[in-house]
């Protein structure tokens, strides 16, 4: 894969995963939009900025805004429209400062969560309940992306 420049991402994801109601599991299809992406609808679509403005929050090109807000709105579409479920992951993305992601580990049962800014450091794995935990180091790197 070609290396691509990173897309400036400046609200984290609420949510990465979004699913029908009612919908069994064996026959949920899924979805994938990216980071950047749901970032291009936020600033395109919630806050109302054009594509340039957009792009330059993004440091982007206005046209590389344009192709990533229009495949963003083709997916999100696609999953509205045939009840598939949505996943948010990925993406050549940098969070703004203050906005990396805490990814803690447990090393009690290998189970790994993420927790939002601001809230302190969890007591105990919400999986286990073992208070053997600890915070990844290299949380911007790609790889620990979900
Ligand atoms: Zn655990």
């Amino acid at each position: 894969m070609r290396p691509r420049k990173q897309r400036r991402v400046g609200h984290r994801p609420a949510s990465n995963y979004f699913k029908p109601r009612g919908v069994p599991m064996r026959e949920l299809m899924e979805v994938r939009i990216t980071v950047d992406e749901l970032e291009a609808i936020r600033l395109a679509d919630l806050l109302g900025l054009s594509h340039e403005e957009a792009g330059e929050q993004m440091a982007v090109s206005r046209a590389t805004f344009g192709r990533i807000v229009g495949k963003a709105r083709k997916t999100v579409a696609d999953a509205l429209v045939h009840g598939k479920a949505l996943m948010v992951e990925g993406g050549p993305v940098a969070m703004e400062p203050g906005l990396e992601r805490r990814r803690f580990s447990c090393r009690a049962c290998g189970g790994h969560w993420d927790e939002p800014f601001g809230t302190g450091r969890p007591q105990a794995c919400p999986s286990c309940g073992d208070e053997e935990i600890f915070r990844h180091k290299d949380e911007n790197s790609g790889e620990n992306l979900p």
